[in-house]
């Protein structure tokens, strides 16, 4: 079996594996596709992702078998543009270019005109007619070489640029001519062997040899871990290496390169969109270097921009590539992201690969192309993923609020964040992690900022266009993103910098909007957004599609008015301890907790009754006749003491007792363990006036309330034994006899449990005899399976999950293997000995998609997740169900 693939010419292209993107990666299954189905595609080959693994194993070493296999490739590319790779007279010359299943940007920067050498830069020259573009592409390659494969300082190679150019009085590079770029090929020669210690190597073998092994190496990389860390990439893909003969688009003005998408990939409008330039060679696009060109007319118009557009300056061309963006369309039936050359007026195919795109335009997209007939609603429902409809939830920027703005520049990423100016990656993620809201201001971003963008609630560069590196990674990311604002410029070692006019420092509070590309000063007001529109419609084929139901995590009236305006079905968790917490009651709770015996507590708690049953009254308003699961009291009651000697000299005014001993009374409530203290059900069995005052401010206010009565749902936290919960129960039912007999109304209840600890999972079948549902609270569940506190983790999980010991962080993504076991142990003992036993999830996970989709397998009636999380747990339970 072959490791090495060739495409273009006369290859056929048809070995099945040449399409598996997990063999020849994303960028060599579709050059090979784009090939196959007859567009032009510069002749190639792929070394497999195994090729890469093998490698890395071996240490470093080929085999003799992989050394042969890629003379034989470079034959074909030989043979097929009639030139060979080395030849003085008429060289051949290639890119390298890495490409791994899926895209990762923290992977080997691309390798352009390598073949070439003292000598064959001579037979360019010859060949081509133009010893510019000869020496062009000579010290271009000498340049990426050197920082990519060779290690060298890149500023060096600019530095040195930079000097050329002023030395001749010069301001862009279009106007060095040939002598000029031949005595800078000198002079990064020269920077090459001084930093390296021996010469640029002159063999293309070498050359070529060494490009692979960097696109292997690569693999490893700090950039590439963290961008696998970040996306849950598993390290054993490996990457693929792509060689490429390369065609030119720096062969004068009818030449040029570019990058397009077939729509609009910030809004999902169907227009071409994308950006190019003449004369110019692979990344210079991207690289912020030159300002690039509109595609269209129609977007130079709208842009008010002058320089011509594609459409309009290269009229041929132009047609050549919408034709291949339909088609291309058709092919692949999604949005393409297409990197094209022109060389000398002929059109040349170099990338296509679905595009990434925002989640507003994922939603246009979709919905357009089942109304253009291009794909079905299932379809449609399973190609938006699920966590990205949380750049939709979240508020936007109220268009009636005032705007200070400092300047305007591209709008690369849509959406709007406030927060403080940080000026690097390491900042950017150092006060996230304090937890401030940060903006991540930088000249451009390269690949090393990926951790600190991902901290960043949003992106701002003074440099780069709407292909920029900033503007893909942000969109990707969903972060707002305004490139290419040039009228900034910042000094990092004063820590500080200019936005137009205005002097401002690292920590300022900048606005972004990435839809207009506008940049605030100070932070903006903000409404919610509108759920209408493609959302709504993508929502509804959701809901058609899914058997679980979505519940929601909510204690305020506010929070369920939101959760239901997001599509929830009822809530799974309401904690009434936030209800403990707030300032108006918290006295009243601190008296009860530090209360001397019953009698004290009971003062204490008939204070709290009222106020808690108006909550419930207000919880039921708002649900109507939704389910409604109303947790009793479950944290340690010292999480609600006194804190620092005012708070005591408060509450010791408050109850007309001492501080001494209120506070020797908070010392004997003092755990070395709280998490597995005296909380949840064990407050209840010892403290039963508490779970007391609870039901009956449930009962009085699902009594009391007008029309058909909710169901509530009283669920006991921390169930270890069916003894617990037959105590609890019992006081549960003889609180509601009381409250029906005193009222003369009767409501219909169900009492259940939470399951979170290991022998509850266990005795699932023995509680469920006495528990009318179960509700998976798989936080806790994690925490004592595991034995892992969740909020001591943090030192060690991050190495955990680097080091693949956990493949996701446990408390977001469910441990289906493990604790997923004891989920689904306990809900097939529960059925068993009570069918019909409700079952749902009401942690963290339960706003997971991938742990929704378990719970789906697994039979479960409901998940429950945060406001914000609910129509990511619809779209989710739907791509679970259809699947
Ligand atoms: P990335 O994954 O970062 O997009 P690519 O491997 O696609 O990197 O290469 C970047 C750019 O290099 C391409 O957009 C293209 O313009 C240029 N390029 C790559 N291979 C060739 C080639 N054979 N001929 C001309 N240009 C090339
Ligand atoms: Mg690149
Ligand atoms: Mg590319």
């Amino acid at each position: 079996m072959t490791s090495v693939y060739i495409f273009g010419g006369a290859a056929d292209h048809a070995d099945p594996r040449q399409k598996d993107k997990a063999v020849v990666g994303g960028k060599g299954a579709n050059l090979a596709e784009m090939a196959a189905i007859g567009l032009p595609v510069p002749p190639g080959f792929t070394i497999a992702t195994e090729e890469c693994l093998r490698y890395l194993e071996d240490k470093g070493a080929f085999s003799k078998q992989l050394e042969d296999a890629v003379a034989a490739a470079l034959a074909h590319i030989e043979r097929t543009v009639g030139k060979r790779f080395g030849d003085p007279a008429d060289p051949l010359l290639v890119s390298v270019r890495s490409g791994a299943k899926v895209s990762m940007p923290g992977m080997m920067d691309t390798v352009l005109n390598l073949g070439l050498n003292d000598e064959t830069v001579e037979g360019l020259t010859a060949v081509s007619g133009d010893a510019r573009f000869a020496w062009d592409s000579y010290r271009r390659f000498i340049q990426m070489y050197g920082d990519v494969v060779l290690g060298v300082d890149h500023g060096l190679f600019e530095e040195a640029l930079e000097v050329a150019k002023e030395d001749n009085g010069l301001l862009a590079d279009t106007e060095m001519g040939s002598e000029d770029w031949q005595a800078l090929v000198g002079e990064y020669k020269r920077i090459v062997a001084e930093a390296i210690g021996r010469d640029f190597p002159q063999n293309v073998h070498e050359q070529l040899w060494g490009a692979i092994r960097a696109v292997f190496d690569s693999w490893d990389s700090e950039r590439a871990k963290v961008y696998r860390r970040l996306n849950d990439i598993p390290r054993d893909l490996g990457t693929a290496v792509n060689v490429q003969a390369m065609v030119f688009g720096n062969m004068g003005d009818t030449s040029a390169t570019g990058v397009a998408f077939t729509r609009d990939p910030a809004t999902g409008e169907r227009a071409y969109y994308g950006e190019w330039l003449v004369n110019a060679q692979g990344e210079d696009v991207v690289a912020g270097i030159r300002t690039p060109q509109y595609l269209t007319r129609a977007a130079r118009e709208r842009a008010n921009a002058v320089p011509l557009s594609m459409e309009e300056a290269m009229p041929e061309a132009f047609a050549q590539l919408s034709r291949v963006f339909d088609l291309l369309e058709r092919h692949y039936r999604d949005m393409q992201d297409i990197e094209f050359t022109v060389e000398r007026g002929k059109l040349w195919m170099l990338q296509t690969r679905s595009g990434k795109r925002t989640a507003k335009a994922a939603l246009k997209m979709a919905v357009d192309m089942v109304a253009e007939g291009l794909i079905d609603e299932r379809e449609a429902i399973c190609r938006i993923d699920p966590m990205a409809l949380d750049q939709l939830l979240h508020p936007t920027l109220d268009p009636a609020a005032p705007r200070d703005i400092l300047t305007t520049g591209l709008p690369a990423s849509p959406g709007a964040a406030s927060g403080k100016i940080v000026l690097d990656a390491e900042t950017a993620e150092q006060w996230a992690g304090r937890g401030e809201k940060v903006i991540l201001v930088r000249v451009e971003t390269s690949p090393e900022d990926i951790h600190g963008m991902h901290a960043a609630r949003g992106i701002l560069t003074a440099r780069g266009g709407m292909t920029s590196h900033a503007a893909v990674v942000a969109r990707g990311m969903g972060r707002p993103c305004v490139s290419g604002a040039s009228a900034i410029s910042i000094r990092r070692e004063e820590r500080a910098l200019t936005i137009g006019k205005r002097e401002l420092k690292e920590g300022d509070v900048i606005t972004i909007d990435g839809s207009a590309g506008q940049v605030m000063a100070g932070e903006v007001a903000t409404i919610e957004p509108e759920l209408a529109g493609d959302f709504g419609t993508l929502m509804d084929w959701a809901d058609r599609h899914r058997r679980m139901k979505v519940r929601t995590n909510a204690e305020t009236a506010a929070d369920c008015r939101r959760a239901i305006g997001f599509g929830a079905e009822g809530i799974g968790l309401c904690r009434t301890e936030h209800m403990f917490f707030d300032a108006a009651r918290i006295s009243a709770v601190r008296e009860m907790i530090l209360a001397e015996n019953e009698a004290g507590r009971a003062a204490a708690l008939a204070k709290l009754l009222p106020e808690q049953r108006a909550d419930f009254a207000a919880i039921f308003g708002v649900m109507g006749g939704l389910p409604v699961t109303i947790r009793l009291l479950d944290p340690p009651l010292h999480e609600f003491l006194p804190h620092g000697d005012a708070e005591f000299a408060e509450l010791a005014a408050a109850t007309g007792r001492s501080v001494e001993q209120l506070k020797r009374r908070a010392g004997e409530l003092h755990e070395f363990n709280p998490m597995l203290g005296h909380r949840g059900c064990r407050l209840g069995i010892t403290f039963p006036e508490i779970y007391a005052m609870q039901a009956r401010a449930i009962f009085e206010a699902a009594c009391a309330v007008e029309g058909a009565p909710p169901v509530p749902e009283i669920m006991i936290p921390l169930i270890a034994t069916r003894r617990e919960f037959e105590i609890l129960r019992a006081l549960v039912d003889r609180t509601a006899e009381e409250v029906f007999a005193q009222g003369g109304r009767r409501v219909d209840y169900l009492v259940g449990t939470m399951i979170e600890l290991p022998r509850a999972a266990l005795m699932a079948g023995d509680i469920a005899a006495e528990a009318e549902f179960f509700s998976f609270g798989t936080n806790d569940l994690t925490q004592t399976t595991l034995g892992v506190s969740r909020d001591d983790a943090g030192r060690f999980l991050t190495q955990y999950v680097e080091q693949g010991i956990f493949a996701r962080d446990p408390f977001v993504s469910l441990d289906i293997e493990g604790v997923g076991q004891l989920v689904e142990l306990a809900a097939e003992r529960g059925r068993a000995a009570r069918p019909g036993l409700k079952l749902g999830i009401c942690g963290e996970h339960g706003g997971d998609p991938a742990s929704i989709a378990f719970c789906d397998r697994i039979g479960l009636d409901y998940v429950s997740a945060s406001p914000y999380r609910v129509p990511i747990a619809r779209l989710a339970a739907a791509q679970s169900a259809l699947r």
